[in-house]
């Protein structure tokens, strides 16, 4: 007998999955191809922020054959909060040279341009000879700065998500999907007992 046909994981702390891993290959497929336009086969810097965008940014350079160099930026995070609060702070910056060099700074999602704005203003005054810049998810009904991205995979609504490198809490980055978390799993207290 034929095996039965396997019903998509839906994680149980998820409400619903918004992008499968499928949907999200694709996409980064494509992006691939539309970076590769922009830089020919020269070689680029790339600068990704850490935690959250590991996982795009390590697919993603798999899609792209251009020689790359690679660099990581440390930006404060949320925390146990689904929300950003205040100013972001930059807690690890960059350890190569990017003067004169081509710059692709990649993050997982951009919300309110915040993080974004920062660590660009940071990147521009290491004079680099270009920068653009990618974003797998945009979440514009957030936007507080007036900023967008050079390359973006996915426009998303309004929602918490979590998965592929995205956390609450430090939690799901390693869902292979990208979801949305439960309400009742978006408070810290939901953790304090482990
Ligand atoms: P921004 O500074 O644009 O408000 O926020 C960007 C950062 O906030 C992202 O790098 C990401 O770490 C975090 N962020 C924004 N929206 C979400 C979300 O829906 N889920 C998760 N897990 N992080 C988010
Ligand atoms: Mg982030």
């Amino acid at each position: 007998m034929p095996a039965p046909k396997k019903s998509p994981r839906l994680h149980p702390d998820l409400a619903e999955v918004l992008l499968t891993e499928a949907q999200i290959r694709r996409r980064i497929k494509a992006l691939a191809r539309d970076i590769k336009a922009a830089y020919g086969d020269g070689e680029f810097t790339i600068i990704s922020l850490i935690n959250g965008a590991v996982m795009f940014t390590s697919d993603l350079m798999r899609e792209i054959d251009n020689p790359v160099r690679l660099d990581c930026i440390r930006v404060s995070s949320y925390g146990a909060k689904t929300k950003s609060i205040g100013t972001p702070q930059i807690i690890h910056s960059l350890t190569l040279d990017i003067a004169n060099r081509d710059v692709l700074l990649i993050d997982d999602i951009l919300d309110t341009g915040k993080t974004l704005k920062l660590v660009t203003e940071l990147i521009r005054k290491l004079k680099p000879a270009s920068l653009r810049t990618c974003v797998l998810l945009d979440k514009k009904a957030r936007r507080e700065v007036p900023i967008e991205a050079d390359f973006v995979g996915f426009d998303i609504p309004n929602k918490f998500v979590v998965g592929y490198g995205l956390d609450f809490a430090e939690r799901y980055r390693n869902l292979p999907d990208i979801g949305v978390l439960k309400p009742e799993k978006q408070n810290a207290a939901a953790w304090a007992t482990g």
